[in-house]
């Protein structure tokens, strides 16, 4: 008897578990569907990108002989829902059972666990084996150590990859990590490599003016005439040809920088690819090893870029299914402000903040820096409750999807974890962003100033926040120098920090 076999938008490889063993009479259903376009207002960009991805590979999947039930955004008959479109797929067929691969959200992935007994339908849940490491092989690793640090279990993942291993079984270069290498910022006159930006195709236009028209209320821009994200394969492979020869050989060094007016400096762009399954993981880790290998990257870029991968990308995948759905609930520093409208608006006098966000919505993109160091930072400073951060991140990226975004906003930027994932907050005042980026030099704060109509939100923001936090945050061990530099600030000082912090909330 044939099985029904769901495709989800982020499983669009032809060597995903659900679609190995497919025979004569089974079906693929794939289904543009309300609940999931709309459960947060996603970036128009990351919709329409999406849409015309799922629609490719659905033709590339007619094209080779699959029989496809694909559901339009605008068909009249449109349930509205996975479950509910699965419903039907099931009542217009005879099917014995259904087959999917494990989704990337907690919410969905609760939902399917009832589908066997609402269906009266066998339900075959696969293994995500695009992953590394699997579910089991984390928890496993995880049980019983005090702390998850990312470091130590990327060295695992080294093992057993063999990327950038030598025969003896040490590391490439004596060292795992060469990050000490990748904090410089970009000389003068120095012209960032050209980010690949794809040919819209026939069927990327038109969901681009579907989305335009039907969902006007979701923020970004949108336009097939600036519309850089390819939505197939080919595309996928040439923006990762792209990377490899343009930008992975300065990826490391400039890592960390921020450049007004740059958007993408050396960063690779493929999240949004790996995440929907236009690229695996392991292929991009070995088109760098190769580079490295053949003389065209250094080390420090293709370690680097490696450790993103098979260190950072799989270890919040890992934490995530390990946590949730409690993780999501955490508020170790209480934090309950609501998040500035500057967010949505890019209105704003720090250049900083007024950059990361014209980035996000004319791209759906924003470097790690970005995300990190400004928006998420900003963010924990100045009080916002995780919530209401967490769902701004899930909304404006092209590569966001709860499993990757939720542990880096809700555990990285924000700290709402309490240490689950970093071992202290990735706080830091305007000293850094003006050290790492030429942001400071044209904004009308002045990053050394904590009080005053120059003083710089983020400076003043965060030794307030040292002070709000201190019960909290002072005994972690890395905190100890930044609660000795606060307490040589005057009482004075402090109370009016405070005060200027409090004015800074209260406005936004
Ligand atoms: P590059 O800088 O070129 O890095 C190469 C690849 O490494 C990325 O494509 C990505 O797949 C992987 N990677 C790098 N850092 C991480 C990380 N911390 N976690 C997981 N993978 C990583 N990444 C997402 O894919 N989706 C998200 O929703 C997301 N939200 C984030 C929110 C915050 C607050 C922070 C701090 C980081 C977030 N990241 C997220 C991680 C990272 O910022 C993006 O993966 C990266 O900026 C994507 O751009 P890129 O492809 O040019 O990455
Ligand atoms: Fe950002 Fe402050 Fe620098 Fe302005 S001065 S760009 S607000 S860090």
């Amino acid at each position: 008897m044939p099985a029904l076999r769901l495709i989800l938008a982020d499983q669009l490889t032809r060597d995903i578990a659900s679609l190995r063993d497919v025979e004569d009479g089974d079906v693929v259903l794939m289904a543009e569907v309300r609940e999931e376009a709309r459960y947060v207002r996603h970036h128009k960009q990351k919709i329409a990108f999406l849409f015309a991805a799922m629609r490719n590979f659905a033709a590339e999947l007619e094209a080779a002989g699959t029989t496809v039930r694909y559901v339009r955004y605008d068909d009249e008959t449109n349930a509205g829902s996975l479950r509910e479109e699965v419903r039907r797929a099931l009542n217009g067929g005879d099917f014995d059972r259904i087959v999917v691969t494990q989704c990337g959200e907690w919410r969905l992935a609760e939902d399917m666990k009832s589908w066997a007994r609402a269906f009266n339908t066998p339900v075959d849940i696969l293994e995500d084996d695009r992953f590394i490491c699997s579910l089991d092989e984390f928890a496993a690793w995880a049980e019983g150590r005090k702390s998850l640090r990312m470091e130590y279990f990327y060295r695992e993942m080294r093992r057993k990859t063999g990327l950038l291993m030598t025969s003896d079984g040490g590391p490439e270069g004596g060292e795992w990590n060469f990050d000490a290498e990748n904090r410089k910022t970009p000389p003068k006159g120095w012209t960032p490599p050209t980010a690949y930006a794809a040919r819209v195709d026939q069927t990327t236009r038109e969901v681009i003016a579907l989305v335009g028209e039907v969902f006007p209320d979701h923020p970004g821009d949108l336009d097939a005439e600036t519309f850089r994200y390819g939505t197939t394969r080919d595309q996928a492979l040439r923006a990762l040809d792209a990377f490899m020869e343009r930008a992975l050989p300065e990826f490391g060094d400039f890592q960390d920088a921020m450049v007004t007016g740059e958007d993408f400096l050396a960063h690779s762009l493929l999240s949004a690819y790996l995440n929907c399954g236009l690229l695996t993981p392991m292929e991009v880790c070995k088109a760098a090893e190769e580079a490295y290998r053949g003389g065209a990257a250094p080390l420090n870029a293709v370690e680097g870029f490696i450790r993103q991968i098979i260190g950072w990308r799989e270890y919040v995948r890992g934490l995530y299914w390990l946590k949730m759905p409690e993780y999501r609930e955490t508020n170790f520093l209480d934090a309950d402000a609501p998040l500035p409208e500057f967010y949505w608006t890019g209105e704003t006098e720090m250049v900083c903040m007024a950059e990361a966000v014209r980035n996000t919505m004319e791209n759906a993109y924003a470097h790690h820096i970005q995300r990190l160091m400004v928006l998420g930072n900003y963010a924990m400073l100045a009080g916002v409750a995780p919530r209401e951060i967490q769902d701004w991140f899930l909304t404006v990226y092209a590569d966001a999807y709860e499993w990757v975004e939720l542990p880096n906003v809700h555990g990285m930027a924000v700290f709402a974890d309490g240490g689950v994932m970093a071992s202290k907050p990735y706080a830091a005042s305007g000293a850094y962003i003006s050290r790492m980026s030429d942001h400071c030099k044209s904004c009308r704060y002045d990053p050394k100033q904590k009080v005053g109509d120059e003083a710089c939100p983020f400076t003043t923001l965060f030794w307030d926040f040292l002070s709000r936090n201190r019960q909290r945050l002072e005994a972690i061990p890395r905190m100890g120098m930044m609660y000795r530099n606060l307490d040589r600030i005057s009482d004075a000082d402090r109370r009016k920090i405070k005060s200027q912090a409090d004015a800074l909330r209260s406005a936004s």
